[in-house]
């Protein structure tokens, strides 16, 4: 029923100034990342002028009214065009169905609450911008996200507690390039942390009487490794079903390694291996951090201002890294420096936005395409740090 909206519709679009909804959940791989030093004056100000540039640029796919009263009218009706939404209909039938919140039957109807917005978003989405380009318009974002052609294959990859049954699979959805990019990014923080585990668990001598590792840094790189697995996976998910729920998860998940990353970039640069010290240093972040997901989750998903939290995070981990690289003469500056590079050089693929090529690949998805080297030259850079560490304190010892 709904084939000639997906196809053709998406085909040949052009750029057009970005919103910026999307950067801050992707923002975790740079966090990651770190640069040397006349040249991070210019990446800085590059950044802060992209991030300036985005914000101003920002478009109105979502607040135009037509697409309004098009979605409130399809959530009503469950009828747009000659579609129909069958999650939208018959609601008074289901809604008298009582009990408590936990009631299967509720879960069932907020599921199918939320399929009908989606349809209907999507559908009022192509409509409109079926409209915009018969008038010669570019392509504007919705709900912080690009026009993107639905495709069914990808529902494959869809964990079984995300699929609502009784939705036709045209629900399952929007960016599988990304999504399956994210993947990738999750199994390569997989093998990196398992390299980095072996390697001080069996490889590197421990310490005599406590048998822990001399590297001080170990614990911190473990938790380091499973909130990028939990970002990824979210992120994943979120590429593969769009809807409320899923975006959250994936924003508090970015947010949550973009803090904890610039904690232990803080931590290492400054050398902090006293746990009072470390608290101290940690509090302040991890206090805003809290009260940022917080606010996201429970008062505003303001995406402009996340955006903002989160290129800010980054950029004051990035420098970190590669100053503490420079002046230490750290024997992998080069790896540092390049991840700071690459990582900085990806932040301004995201913030300069393009829509979809071929309705499929966008900047968003070259973005995570991009993180998948920077990831394994930054587990590589671990790894150097922790044998580098390893035998200066070896040497001390003896
Ligand atoms: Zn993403």
């Amino acid at each position: 029923m709904t084939s000639d909206y997906r196809r053709g519709e998406g085909r040949g679009w052009r750029r057009t100034g970005g919103d910026d909804g999307s950067v801050g959940e992707g923002i975790q791989g740079a966090s990651a990342a770190m640069g040397g030093s006349g040249w991070i004056v210019r990446l800085a100000s590059l950044l802060a002028l992209g991030l300036v540039l985005s914000s101003a640029e920002a478009s109105l796919g979502d607040a135009d009214p037509r697409y309004r009263t098009c979605v409130k009218e399809c959530q009503t009706t469950g009828i747009i065009g000659e579609n129909t939404i069958s999650h939208c209909q018959n609601k008074e039938n289901d809604t008298s169905v009582g009990g408590s919140w936990y009631n299967q039957e509720q879960i069932y109807m907020q599921w199918k609450q939320l399929a009908c917005t989606t349809d209907c978003r999507y559908f009022c989405m192509m409509q409109r911008e079926g409209e915009r380009q018969s008038l010669g318009l570019t392509p504007v974002k919705y709900h912080g996200k690009w026009p993107f052609l639905r495709i069914s294959v990808f529902q494959l990859f869809i964990p079984l507690v995300l699929v609502d049954t009784s939705v036709n699979s045209d629900i399952l959805r929007q960016e599988p390039l990304s999504a399956a990019l994210s993947a990738i990014n999750l199994l390569m923080h997989f093998a990196g942390w398992l390299s980095f585990y072996l390697l001080v668990k069996y490889k590197l001598p421990l310490r005599p009487q406590t048998k822990r590792t001399y590297y001080e840094y170990t614990s911190l790189w473990h938790i380091y490794a499973i909130l990028s697995m939990n970002a990824w996976f979210w992120s994943s998910i979120f590429h593969t079903r769009d809807i409320d729920l899923t975006e959250k998860l994936d924003y508090s998940s970015a947010v949550a390694l973009l803090g904890y990353s610039l904690i232990l970039s803080l931590l290492r640069a400054f050398n902090v291996k006293d746990e009072a010290t470390r608290v101290m240093f940690a509090a302040p972040i991890l206090a805003f951090v809290t009260t940022h997901i917080l606010y996201l989750n429970f008062y505003e998903l303001d995406y402009g201002w996340n955006m903002k939290v989160c290129v800010v995070m980054a950029v004051v981990q990035l420098l970190t890294w590669a100053v503490w690289a420079g002046v230490t003469r750290h024997p992998s500056r080069l790896k540092i420096w390049t991840v700071v590079f690459g990582g900085a050089l990806a932040m301004l693929l995201e913030l300069y936005d393009f829509p979809p090529y071929m309705g499929y690949a966008d900047a968003h998805s070259l973005w995570h395409a991009s993180t998948i080297p920077l990831t394994y030259l930054w587990w590589s850079f671990i790894k150097d740090d922790a044998k580098f560490r390893t035998s200066t304190l070896i040497k001390k010892a003896k």
